[in-house]
């Protein structure tokens, strides 16, 4: 079968490879000139790391990943810890693989060395995909420069502003969460005595919250603010942001947090969106996964995990189905419930990181405190049906 991916990301590179391994042909159409990330670090639950062992990747990031002793929640602007639960060791124990933190650039570039490991011509970049048009037999895509492909099957995995959900769905826009995300790496030798815990922190505050890990082993770290605001910013949902804003929206924080905002040489701003659960992902050969389908808050760190769960499934589908809109439907249907859970988990997690009020606070953050010292069994058992999934089993 020869499959065209649309995006050059997480979910479009993982899904190459996933087909790949079966042995279909696959070609990756990206936009941009060449495969390139942002400086923005990702966390990896182990639902993620399991898909990524499947692919053959984990060799490619062992050096570069960093693995977190605890994930623990701060008060933003004191640092008093709320609560730390262990990670390091317990992750595999528990879910049976680890927990771990890299850069986005570090994980996109292992996912292309592993697709030219198996396909060595499936990467063209600088090609921006501008519909479809498809038959009983065979499906074209229609590219920026006037060229087409044909295939026999279509991946959207185009991220949030898809052109292919668009063609399928119709052009609604995708929700503004009022909520802005700025995000930076900086080297952990630039800030002193201020660099941040060892691990996964959650700094939460009034309307807003951080969070701190590391990278490239533990010698950079990385940085990402949540704020609320009610407009998105008027450039553009992913920008190049004024460092003053940065450092105004955290003023009086911990010296954690406004270190790592000073030292940053780039601060990228994005505001956030995501979307109500689609009725659909399919139409005929055409299919959507990753954000093109379903967009959350970055607040539970599953966005790209769950791209990665897609592809995988969506692969094991295609061999199990005979034809690829069964097989699609079936994707749909074994992926919807926990995608549309996950990203309601996300948002409410925003919400739980942004009490302001000190009796707020002191409801919430109380408990979960108290919970974590005494019963960290029972707070690491509301993380199971996340991290104890295995994709690779689904099908
Ligand atoms: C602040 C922040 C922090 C996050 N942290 C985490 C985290 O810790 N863990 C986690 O799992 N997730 C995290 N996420 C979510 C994660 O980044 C996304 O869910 C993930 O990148 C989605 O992958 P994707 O491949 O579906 O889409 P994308 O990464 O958006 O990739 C889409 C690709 O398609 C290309 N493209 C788009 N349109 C076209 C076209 N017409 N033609 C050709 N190419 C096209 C784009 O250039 C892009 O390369 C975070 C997100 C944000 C905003």
């Amino acid at each position: 079968m020869k499959a065209l991916i649309v995006g050059g990301g997480v979910g479009g590179l993982a899904s190459a490879i996933a087909l790949a391994q079966r042995g279909h042909d696959v070609t990756v159409l990206e936009q941009a000139p060449a495969l390139s990330e942002i400086g923005a670090g990702l966390q990896i639950a182990p639902n993620g790391w399991r898909v990524l062992e499947a692919l053959g990747v984990i060799p490619l990031i062992r050096d570069t990943l960093f693995e977190p002793e605890q994930i623990e929640m701060r008060m933003g602007v004191s640092g008093r810890k709320v609560f730390g639960l262990q990670m390091r060791g317990e992750a595999e124990r528990r879910w049976g693989a680890p927990y771990i933190h890299i850069h986005r650039a570090d994980l996109v570039e292992a996912l292309a060395e592993q697709l030219r490991n198996l396909a060595p011509e499936a990467i063209h970049t600088g090609v921006t995909v501008t519909g479809y048009a498809q038959s009983s037999t065979g499906v074209a895509l229609s590219c920026g420069d006037g060229s087409e492909m044909t295939g026999d099957i279509v991946i959207g995995a185009d991220g949030l502003h898809s052109v292919l959900r668009t063609q399928m769905l119709g052009p609604d826009a995708p929700h503004y969460t009022g909520n802005v995300a700025w995000r930076a790496v900086v080297p952990i030798d630039a800030l002193g005595d201020h660099a941040p815990p060892p691990g996964a922190c959650i700094w939460a505050g009034d309307k807003r919250h951080a969070v701190t890990t590391r990278l490239r082993a533990g010698t950079m770290a990385n940085f990402v603010g949540m704020v609320e605001m009610p407009e998105p910013s008027p450039e553009g949902w992913r920008v190049v942001g004024q460092k003053a804003d940065a450092q105004a929206a955290f003023a009086g924080w911990h010296p954690v947090v406004t270190t790592l905002i000073d030292r940053a040489g780039t601060l990228n701003r994005w505001a956030l969106f995501d979307r109500a659960p689609l009725p659909r992902w399919h139409e005929g050969r055409v299919v959507l996964l990753g954000d093109a389908a379903h967009p959350m808050l970055p607040s539970m760190a599953q966005g790209a995990v769950q791209a990665l769960e897609d592809a995988w499934i969506l692969a094991a589908a295609l061999d199990a189905e005979d034809a690829p809109d069964a097989a699609f439907r079936r994707f749909h249907d074994l992926r919807i419930g926990r995608t549309s859970r996950v990203q309601k988990g996300s948002a409410s997690n925003a919400r739980l990181f942004h009490h302001g009020s000190m009796l707020g606070r002191a409801a919430i953050y109380g408990p979960m405190a108290i919970g974590a010292r005494i019963l960290p069994n029972l707070i690491h058992g509301r993380q199971d049906w996340i991290y104890g999934y295995d994709a690779t089993t689904i099908i």
